[in-house]
């Protein structure tokens, strides 16, 4: 029989046979691995890895002590204390710009430009011509007049630092002019009343929640009016007796009592995109062409571009917004800037197969079903699972308003041994992870966000290690 101090006796023994950390680290099999992850992260992988067999040995004193398993303790601690925390995932939700998932993903061509700028000294503030200090405003507006006409551009780090510097630059001191129909919120606490209050302007609402004319407008003009708001409603939409004045008759209004009327579009569209089933979605054109004379959207909502606020307009007013000392502390990089002007250049070259968002955006329903049509049949054959294809809807996400969806073929996936919830969090635990929707017990992926033929080789791939574990 074992007595308590025989296994006290046996656990020390143990212990004193546990290589110490020097001597581990300075074998030939671990000093790869410094030059990988360096000393510090090695040591912290040594350390944890023998306190943890010194753990398993105060259990069982017979617990084996291999230098060969230490080994490849220590290399899987230091790959995981390695692991980037931001990861590409695959984005199976059909939600096109996805908030929680970086909203667009970049071209190939547009990150390819942003490697390039980002490695190398770039003319950013350089006049090339003159041998003197330049402005970073320029690579972009040029593109800007050319693509939609607009008198002057500039860029800052996204659309709510681009509205909240406008109204500073615009209206300190003095009232904004919005509709009560307009007072809205944005995902991550972005509210309209509370932008403009930071800004230092005063709102002045007007008209009701579902109806507003443009004499509610007029009326409430003094001599403390500095701007007229306008909001696209983004992310919610008011049905029934509704009634909001036309873009023309603000823009008549504004020119009337010299008050700059500006436009929040949010999304802002380059291009309509209407035969795609996204009809209200606003196009920053049409707005400048209407006469607005500031206009405001993001860079990676439906442009497709990368994080960014881009304020287009009269040349006097950004000028203006400019000169504030906000704006020094909202600019963007050279790599924003860089993925910026690519982007546009796609738009100017109508390469909208270049620029992913618009590709999934524009994507037919019959491309989107022989992919899900492919990938059905691989997944069924690996046996264990109940796959069917079913129609469905697309978003495009991004606060583009809800309602407008696209027409797209889901596949419905089951598993004889795990609920679908289950399913979803091993896709979502596989590297990379996969996001998808979860519905009436099924999985749903939806191809349409799904970015080509690799990623649905990954997907298969995940789906086949499921398999294997479950037999
Ligand atoms: C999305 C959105 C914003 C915020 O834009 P970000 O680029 O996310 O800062 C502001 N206003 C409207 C109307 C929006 O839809």
């Amino acid at each position: 029989m074992k007595t308590p101090e025989a296994k006290t006796g046996r656990v020390a023994a143990a212990l004193r046979r546990i290589p110490a950390i020097e001597s581990l680290l300075n074998r030939e099999e671990l000093k790869a691995l410094t030059d990988r992850f360096g000393q510090q992260r090695v040591t912290d992988a040594a350390r944890r890895a023998t306190e943890a067999l010194r753990q398993r040995i105060q259990q069982d004193p017979d617990t084996e002590i291999s230098v060969s398993s230490l080994d490849r303790e220590i290399v899987m601690l230091a790959d995981a204390a390695a692991a980037f925390s931001l990861r590409p995932v695959i984005n199976a939700t059909g939600v096109v710009l996805h908030t929680n998932l970086g909203r667009a993903p970049l071209g190939e061509s547009v990150a390819k430009r942003v490697a390039d700028i980002a490695s190398r000294y770039s003319n950013l503030e350089y006049d090339l011509e003159e041998a003197e200090r330049g402005k970073r405003d320029v690579h972009t507006a040029k593109l800007f007049a050319e693509l939609l006409g607009a008198e002057s551009a500039l860029v800052v780090n996204n659309n709510a630092a681009a509205v909240f510097l406008a109204l500073n630059a615009l209206a300190e001191g003095g009232e904004v002019i919005v509709s009560r129909g307009e007072l809205i919120e944005i995902g991550g606490s972005f509210r309209i009343p509370d932008i403009c209050a930071k800004s230092g302007a005063t709102l002045r609402e007007v008209g009701t929640t579902n109806k507003t004319r443009v004499a509610d407008y007029a009326a409430a003009l003094s001599e403390r009016t500095r701007l007229l708001l306008r909001v696209h409603p983004s992310n919610f939409r008011i049905v029934g007796f509704v009634e909001r004045p036309r873009l023309s008759e603000l823009v008549n209004l504004a020119a009337r009592s010299h008050v700059p009327l500006m436009e929040d579009l949010g999304s802002g569209c380059l291009e309509n995109l209407s035969a795609f089933g996204l009809s209200e979605d606003a196009e920053v054109g049409e707005s400048l062409k209407a006469g607005v004379d500031v206009v405001t959207f993001s860079g990676d909502k439906l442009m497709g571009g990368p994080q960014a606020g881009i304020i287009l307009g009269k040349r006097e007013l950004l000028q203006k917004i400019r000169k504030n000392p906000l704006f020094r502390a909202l600019r963007v990089d050279k790599l924003t800037i860089a993925a910026i002007e690519a982007t546009v250049a796609l738009y100017l070259a109508e390469d909208y197969g270049a620029i992913p968002a618009q590709r999934m955006i524009r994507a037919p329903k019959d491309a989107i079903a022989r992919r899900a049509e492919a990938l059905e049949a691989s997944i069924r054959a690996l046996g264990g699972f109940s796959v069917s294809l079913q129609d469905g809807e697309s978003v495009a996400g991004g606060g583009s308003t809800p309602g407008q969806t696209i027409p797209t073929k889901l596949i419905a996936v089951g598993d004889a041994q795990r609920s679908a919830d289950e399913l979803a969090t091993a896709l979502r635990r596989n590297d990379p992870p996969i996001i998808t929707r979860v519905e009436d017990d099924r999985v749903l992926l939806d191809l349409r966000t799904v970015l080509g033929e690799e990623e649905e080789r990954e997907i298969v791939k995940a789906f086949t290690r499921l398999a294997v574990a479950r037999a």
